[in-house]
């Protein structure tokens, strides 16, 4: 849960720390708007995967389910900045489905917290191999870093891109040409 009061006073003292009057006008309600946005961007430190993916249905075939192009906005743990982009999601049903707004569901459920694109890409992997027990899963992130394209290296538009594979994914390569054939689809 989000310590409104907390986050406020340190939004505070981090103006005051980089110089800034407080008190001036523009800045006078910040403390108190920043502490409401990140109660709003963290909102998934106390959401589970598990609600959204626990209501299945049964699957006549069990040919690979691919969910592309989940727009998504999450913070570095590192420098908390935000980063985005889109998370492919494909996995083969062991007789089980979910409803396709459940993947996007799970999506927001890990990427409204302080985050790392790989541990982000990880968490989303292994909700659906838990809780669907499909017979594999596959997912991809690709995102723009702020934090790298805002300062630093300033490279805009560069693109980290993560891919996690359990279960069949992980043995059978033509199962990952498959979704790559599929993710460039347009
Ligand atoms: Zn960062």
């Amino acid at each position: 849960m989000v310590n409104k009061e907390k986050v406020e006073a340190a939004v505070k003292m981090l103006l005051e720390g980089i110089g800034e009057d407080c008190d001036r006008e523009g800045l006078r309600e910040t403390p108190a708007r920043v502490a409401r946005m990140y109660e709003e961007l963290l909102e998934g430190m106390d959401a589970s995967a598990e609600e959204h993916l626990m209501k299945t249905f049964t699957a006549r075939d069990n040919q690979m389910v691919l969910e592309k192009d989940i727009e998504f906005y999450s913070i570095c743990e590192h420098h908390m900045m935000p980063f985005f982009g889109k998370i492919h999601i494909a996995y083969i049903p062991d007789g089980k489905v979910v409803g396709i707004s459940k993947l996007a569901r799970t999506v927001e459920v890990f990427a409204r917290r302080l985050q790392i694109q790989e541990r982000l890409t990880a968490q989303i992997a292994d909700a659906i191999m838990e809780n669907l027990k499909p017979k594999g899963v596959m997912v991809m992130a690709q995102a723009e870093h702020m934090c790298m394209t805002m300062r630093g290296v300033k490279k805009p538009g560069s693109q980290t891109v993560t891919v996690i594979c359990r279960g069949l994914f992980e043995q059978d390569e033509s199962l990952r040409s498959l979704f790559m054939d599929m993710v460039k689809q347009r």
